[in-house]
């Protein structure tokens, strides 16, 4: 594919830009999308930045009645020297493809969509918002269009990536949440679409999130679909722990979804000598090393929040602590490295920022 033929339409119009200090999460959205076509006998073709607009769709298209799409979510960081960064934006386009893979949907050029992001990035760059902790976060999906009631892959495809500027994710500072872990719904299993970025996956986990959310926790505690008593992951992020001075992730099982956050904090810690092991934990080892005090440390990653720190599980009637509450040592740590590093504002050792 030749990434040079990207045109490129202006909006005539420009939208109010919010306040930089009261953005929420993905509610208004920039002047601009990319957006590109797929049909069996073009492949994909027609690259373009549009002005941001709704998209008209058959009813019979295929993404509305079978699911058959793939998402990812990245951000964007203004320097205080105006430079623009991307955090390791190359994993979220390999990451693309593989749900693609999972989903029958073709391929996408990693490098055209890279290119793609680049440019629309810069065309909207007022939209990245300059308040502390704010960032521009990135939409790029993928849905079938093809007008056909048939269970198949679909025939035809749009790519469109959209942008947000979106507010701090800790507005009063890190802090830890509290978890519920689930012993009734399942995420994912091993041979189904947990390792896939894909709608569905997330319309399933809702359920459990309405439960737990009214009991007064903000996130679940996936364990694995078949014994329920392996982790697997926390809400929509990877999970690590630190007992007894290892620090323990779940090894990516096939129904785990590979964080580009998990995958850094891995290669972070070996670059800083500290041991890593992905292996199989269970809960009644975490429930265990509570009860011996060797729990010391437990935290979520993922692009939204990068570290969140685990102040309490809920599991089976019983509360365990977490460091009394507080945020550990380490899970600020990475916190303050991974955060500086994507902001620029600490160096990158691991050639990370793009
Ligand atoms: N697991 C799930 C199910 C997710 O949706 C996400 C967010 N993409 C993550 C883990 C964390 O991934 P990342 O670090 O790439 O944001």
């Amino acid at each position: 594919m030749n990434t040079q033929n990207i045109t490129i339409t202006l909006s005539e119009t420009k939208k109010e830009k919010p306040q930089s200090d009261q953005l929420e999460f993905g509610q208004v959205f920039t002047d601009h999308m990319f957006m590109m076509d797929y049909t069996e006998e073009l492949g994909w073709h027609d690259p373009r930045i549009v002005p941001y607009q709704p998209i008209t769709l058959d009813p019979a298209s295929m993404i509305f009645h079978y699911g058959q799409s793939v998402f990812e979510g990245l951000k964007a960081y203004l320097t205080e020297d105006e430079r623009i960064l991307l955090f390791r934006p190359e994993k979220n386009f390999q990451r693309l493809n593989k749900s693609n893979d999972r989903l029958c949907i073709p391929e996408i050029d990693e490098e055209l969509a890279l290119t793609a992001l680049k440019q629309l990035i810069e065309t909207d760059r007022e939209w990245i918002p300059t308040a502390e902790g704010t960032s521009l976060y990135i939409r790029p999906f993928v849905i079938s269009t093809e007008p056909y009631l048939g269970v198949a892959p679909s025939g035809s495809y749009k790519f469109i990536m959209i942008l947000s500027p979106v507010g701090s994710y800790y507005k009063e500072g890190i802090h830890p949440v509290k978890i519920a872990v689930e012993t009734q719904f399942v995420r994912a299993v091993n041979g189904g679409t947990g390792t896939a970025k894909t709608g569905g996956n997330y319309a399933s986990s809702l359920k459990a999130q309405e439960v737990s959310g009214k009991m007064g926790y903000s996130q679940v505690l996936w364990l694995d679909g078949v014994e329920k008593k392996y982790i697997e992951e926390v809400g929509s992020m990877n999970v690590f722990f630190k007992i007894n001075g290892e620090i323990i992730t779940p090894a990516l099982n096939g129904s785990i979804l590979q964080g580009v956050t998990r995958t850094s904090i891995i290669e972070l810690l070996k670059y800083w000598n500290i041991p890593v092991t992905e292996r199989r934990i269970s809960m009644e080892e975490v429930r265990q090393a509570h009860k011996n005090g060797t729990l010391e440390e437990a935290f979520g990653t993922g692009t939204a929040a990068v570290i969140s720190p685990i102040g309490e599980f809920f599991w089976q009637d019983e509360k365990l602590l977490i460091n009394e509450g507080k945020t550990g040592e380490l899970s600020k740590k990475l916190y303050d490295t991974l955060t500086g590093i994507q902001r620029g504002k600490l160096e990158d050792p691991l050639d990370w920022v793009v």
